[in-house]
C-alpha cells in the first residue's frame, strides 16, 4: 500500500478527553476514530490488525472443532425472559429499542441464549453433542465508565465460543484443552508473556471462572501473580481459603494491575433447562446439556498490545499482527531515490510480503522517522541518496537503535523465508 494513497494522516493532537495511550496512539496513527465515548470505528490499518487477530482466532477455535457461525444482533425478548436477563434490574447494561408495532427488542450485549436456542432445533440424541460453536460479533453495552479507549468499549468485536457436552466430564475436558488454546493465542499476538491464567469468581456452577489477565498499569483489576505457577488471583476472590486451595503462599503473590483479555466459564445446565435444550441418553433419559462459554475481546486485545508493546515514540507491533511487515521510506526527491524505492517496492510486493511505502512528497526525513516509529511496522526499510551510495537499503527493527544497510535480493531472502 502507498501512504501517498492512504487517505487516513497521522496526527499530533489526541482528543483532550481521551486519557489512555491505547487510544491516544491509535487515533494519531490513523487506526480507529473516535465517534463518541467508548465508541470507535477501525479505519483501514486498525482493521488490518483486528483481521489478523481474528485470523490467529478462527485458526485455534477451528483446531478444536469450533463450527463458525454469526449471531443476529437483535434480540428476542421472549427468549431472554426465560432465562431471567431480560429485565434491567438482572442486566444492567442492554441496550433496548423498540419495532414500529411497539414490540420491545435488544441489542446483543452476550450470546449464551442465541447460542443455545438455535442448538435446541438441531440437538436430539447423545449422538448430536458434543458440539462446539462460535462467532465473531460487534457486542454492545451499556457501560457506565468507558475511559480506557478500546479496552472498554459500548460497542466492541469479540469472540465467543459456546461448548455443548453431554456431561460435566465431558465439558471438563474440553475446559481444560480451552485453557491451552487460549494460552497459544495470547502467545500469537505478542502479550504471552504478561498474560497469566486467573482465577476469579465463578457464577452459577462453578466457583471459579477463569480469566486471561495481561499485566498493564492500565489495567481495571487487580490479580496477586504467582510467577512460579505460571497463574494468579483476581482481588474478587482472594481469599486465604482460595490461595490455600491452589496450593499458594500468600507472601509469595506480587500484586499487579491486569486487563481480562479473555476468560472461559463453565455455565453447567441451568440455562438448557431455561431453554430446554435437552437430549435422549443412550438409556432413553433426557438430559439437558452441560454448556462452557469461551469469550475474547478483539479490540480489548489490540488495546492491551498498544498498551503494553510500545514506547514513548509509538506503537510497537508484534510481526503477527502487525497492519505490515514492513515500512518502506523513500527519503529525497532525487529521481535516483524514487526509481529505486518504487524498484523495492514492487519487489517486495511481487514477493508477497505486506509493505506500506512512505512515498510522500514534501515530507521530511524527520517526520517520516517520527510517524514511522508512531504507526508500529515491525521492520523500517530506508531508501535514500546515502542507501544508494552504500548499495543497498538500510533496515532496521522498530525496537532497533540503529540499522545495516542490506542488499535487495537480502531483503527479499530474509522477509520471503519469514512467509
Ligand atoms: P469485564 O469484567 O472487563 O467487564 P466481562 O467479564 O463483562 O468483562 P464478558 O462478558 O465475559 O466480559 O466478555 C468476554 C470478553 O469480552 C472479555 O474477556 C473482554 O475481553 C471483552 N470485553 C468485555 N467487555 C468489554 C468492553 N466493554 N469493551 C471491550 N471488550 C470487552
Ligand atoms: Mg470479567
Amino acid at each position: 500500500m502507498q501512504q501517498s494513497k492512504l487517505f487516513t494522516k497521522t496526527k499530533k493532537e489526541t482528543p483532550s478527553d481521551e486519557v489512555s495511550k491505547n487510544a491516544e496512539f491509535l487515533i494519531r496513527g490513523g487506526f480507529i476514530y473516535k465517534e463518541m465515548a467508548g465508541v470507535y470505528s477501525y479505519l483501514p490499518l486498525g482493521l488490518r490488525v483486528i483481521k489478523k487477530i481474528e485470523n490467529i482466532i478462527r485458526e485455534e477455535m477451528d483446531a478444536i472443532g469450533g463450527q463458525e457461525m454469526k449471531t443476529s444482533i437483535l434480540q428476542n425478548k421472549e427468549v431472554w425472559e426465560k432465562t431471567n436477563r431480560w429485565d434491567d434490574k438482572e442486566v444492567d447494561i442492554w441496550f433496548k429499542t423498540k419495532l414500529k408495532n411497539d414490540t420491545e427488542i435488544g441489542l446483543s450485549w452476550s450470546n449464551e441464549e442465541n447460542f443455545t436456542s438455535i442448538l435446541k432445533q438441531y440437538v436430539n440424541s447423545y449422538k448430536d453433542l458434543p458440539i462446539y460453536a462460535y462467532d465473531f460479533k460487534d457486542i454492545m453495552r451499556n457501560e457506565v465508565r468507558s475511559k480506557s479507549g478500546i479496552m472498554r468499549g459500548r460497542e466492541f468485536y469479540w469472540k465467543a465460543l459456546y461448548s455443548f457436552s453431554k456431561d460435566e466430564k465431558e465439558h471438563n475436558d474440553f475446559y481444560e484443552k480451552m485453557k491451552i488454546t487460549y494460552s497459544n493465542i495470547f502467545k500469537k499476538v505478542g502479550i504471552g508473556h504478561l498474560t497469566y491464567l486467573t482465577f476469579a469468581s465463578g457464577g452459577a456452577f462453578s466457583k471459579y471462572s477463569h480469566e486471561f489477565q495481561t499485566i498493564t498499569s492500565a489495567g481495571e483489576d487487580t490479580i496477586y501473580v504467582s510467577e512460579d505457577n505460571a497463574i494468579a488471583i483476581n482481588k474478587e476472590v482472594f481469599e486465604d481459603e482460595v490461595i490455600a486451595s491452589l496450593g499458594l503462599e500468600k507472601n509469595k503473590l506480587v500484586e499487579h494491575r491486569g486487563i481480562e483479555v479473555g476468560n472461559i466459564f463453565t455455565l453447567g445446565t441451568n440455562k438448557a433447562e431455561s431453554l430446554d435444550l435437552y437430549y435422549t441418553d443412550d438409556k432413553g433419559n433426557k438430559v439437558p446439556a452441560f454448556i462452557g462459554s469461551y469469550g475474547i475481546g478483539l479490540g480489548r486485545l489490540m488495546g492491551t498490545v498498544v498498551e503494553v508493546l510500545s514506547d514513548d515514540k509509538g506503537m510497537i507491533w508484534p510481526e503477527t499482527i502487525a497492519p505490515f511487515k514492513i515500512h518502506l521510506l523513500s527519503l529525497g526527491e532525487g529521481e535516483a531515490v524514487l526509481l529505486e524505492a518504487k524498484n523495492v517496492y514492487e519487489k517486495l510486493l511481487a514477493s508477497d510480503v505486506e509493505v506500506l511505502i512512505d512515498d510522500r512528497s514534501g515530507i521530511s526525513a524527520g517526520e517520516k522517522f517520527a510517524d514511522s516509529d508512531l504507526l508500529g511496522i515491525p521492520y523500517r526499510a530506508v531508501v535514500s541518496e546515502r542507501s544508494i551510495k552504500e548499495n543497498g537499503i538500510e533496515l532496521k527493527k522498530r525496537t532497533e537503535e540503529k540499522g545495516k544497510i542490506v542488499s535487495l535480493s537480502e531483503l527479499l531472502n530474509l522477509f520471503t523465508s519469514k512467509i
